[in-house]
């Protein structure tokens, strides 16, 4: 049997056993990771509430044959700000969401970690962004693998008249390869979407309050049929 440290981000907890809970942590070394809180639903638990999702922690763990067990929990990054106001507690649900559904047990992580990382900094600081979780929801679809094409024709690759969006296509597409079930997006939309994918969550360009709200709301759409499932979270969020 074997101690080892790890860090990662609470992704959710739900009860097990009498006392205890499975707390499941994004990790960038090991990806997702399972564990086990002894004694945690006890009023005095030597965890306290440092175990809370959202919550950047390091473990000591105790190697277990199903589950690893924590041993020690000491808080790297709490996000408090997040926590107090609703727009933004459910955009950390969405980034959780996504996270929590991408990433794989025994698989290294390190691209999601820090986005997820990076996500709920963003969210704590002064103001949300108005962009701020569709730019989450872009740079996640480019680590699965399914960015839309925003600058370029998804069908051929032409850099201009980018006049269809179609989510089967794999993003914006030009007149000559429109296909029946393309769209027309708002004129300037595409290259919004651009902008705002290829910027740091950190340092997201001036919004634009007409284009936020379809932005989001097309990159939910496009991300949903690439993972085909809903996004949960999002249901509170009207786009
Ligand atoms: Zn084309």
């Amino acid at each position: 049997m074997a101690l080892y440290n790890d860090q990662g981000i609470v992704l959710r907890s739900y009860p097990f056993g009498e006392a205890d809970k499975v707390v499941v942590v994004l990790s960038p070394n090991r990806g997702k990771l399972r564990t086990v809180a002894k004694g945690v639903r006890k009023t005095k638990s030597r965890f306290g509430g440092r175990l809370e999702t959202l919550t950047h922690v390091d473990l000591v763990l105790y190697e277990g044959k199903n589950l690893d067990m924590i041993t020690q929990v000491s808080i790297i990054e709490a996000f408090p700000t997040l926590r107090g106001d609703l727009d933004r507690v459910v955009a950390a649900g969405t980034m959780i969401e996504v996270a929590d559904f991408v990433a794989q047990e025994d698989e290294p992580t390190l691209r999601l970690f820090l986005l997820l990382q990076r996500g709920l900094r963003a969210l704590d600081g002064d103001q949300m962004h108005p962009d701020l979780l569709t730019g989450y929801l872009l740079k996640a679809a480019e680590i699965i693998g399914v960015a839309p094409a925003l600058t370029h024709c998804a069908g051929c690759g032409a850099n201009d008249g980018l006049t269809r969006f179609s989510f089967a296509a794999g993003g914006a597409l030009c007149e000559r390869c429109r296909t029946p079930g393309s769209y027309a997006l708002r004129d300037g939309l595409t290259a919004y979407l651009a902008l705002i994918a290829t910027s740091d969550l950190s340092a997201l360009p001036e919004p634009d309050l007409a284009m936020s709200r379809e932005s989001l709301g097309v990159t939910r759409r496009f991300l949903e049929y690439h993972l085909e499932r809903g996004l949960d979270s999002m249901a509170l969020i009207d786009v």
